[in-house]
């Protein structure tokens, strides 16, 4: 039976250490989706009513040790729109940061989430990806709120954010329903931060780690156990 349950965290922040802490202590996996050429940058996001968090990268020395036991996938190597890029931009950001991961890591890492807010892709990039690289997955930002699989990995669009009002009901639903499905979460860990819900985070993955019959997964364990290409 394939049914899997995924997560998705983007941009590499040192919030990720808390976060990987909690998924070692649910026994869940997870995806990270990292910028290559901004790793160990500093850096704050200002929210409106002024809220400031961290949003500070991890150092590329503790990329490997950090994300042990998990995935890390391409976000680009600087997180430019990449509907605003040209074709050869698109290759070096993408294809850049898929080397400079996989030497990291000391695998071939070649899942990705598309960066930036959507609209984040077009068919354009999408093509792009798909003709010029070896890219076996990309991620968006559209929920479905349903638990199929995608027809198009390049076009993966999860089932809800992390922090979506619907997510534990949608575990809920998951929990019930029988046969093949898969539930796929996404977010940031500096949003556990902005909006102080690290309480809700944990409960979240409890609820998730609870889910009989359901195996978590990375999105590139997905990706071959529905394609039956093995990659890693
Ligand atoms: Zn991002």
């Amino acid at each position: 039976m394939k049914k899997f349950i995924t997560l998705s965290f983007d941009d590499g922040v040192t919030q990720d250490r808390r976060f990987a802490e909690l998924l070692r202590k649910y026994g869940l996996k997870c995806t990270f989706n990292v910028n290559s050429a901004l790793l160990g940058r500093d850096g704050e996001l200002i929210f409106e009513g002024g809220k400031r968090v961290s949003h500070k990268k991890i150092a590329p020395e503790e990329l490997s040790s950090l994300y042990d036991g998990f995935e890390v996938a391409v976000h680009t190597r600087t997180h430019p729109l990449l509907l605003n890029c040209s074709v050869r931009r698109i290759l070096e950001e993408v294809i850049g940061d898929s080397v400079k991961l996989s030497e990291l890591t000391g695998y071939p890492v070649l899942g990705m989430a598309y960066p930036g807010a959507h609209p984040n892709y077009d068919r354009l990039v999408t093509e792009t990806v798909r003709t010029y690289t070896n890219i076996r997955y990309a991620r968006t930002i559209v929920s479905t709120y349903h638990f199929e699989f995608p027809e198009d990995f390049l076009l993966w669009n999860p089932t809800a954010h992390i922090l979506d009002e619907k997510t534990e009901s949608l575990i809920d639903r998951f929990a019930k329903d029988e046969g093949d499905g898969l539930l796929y979460l996404w977010g940031h860990t500096y949003e556990f931060d902005l909006h102080d819900c690290w309480d809700r985070a944990e409960k979240i993955l409890e609820k998730l780690s609870k889910v009989e019959g359901a195996q978590c997964v990375t999105n590139m364990q997905v990706f071959e156990s529905v394609t039956g290409e093995k990659k890693q």
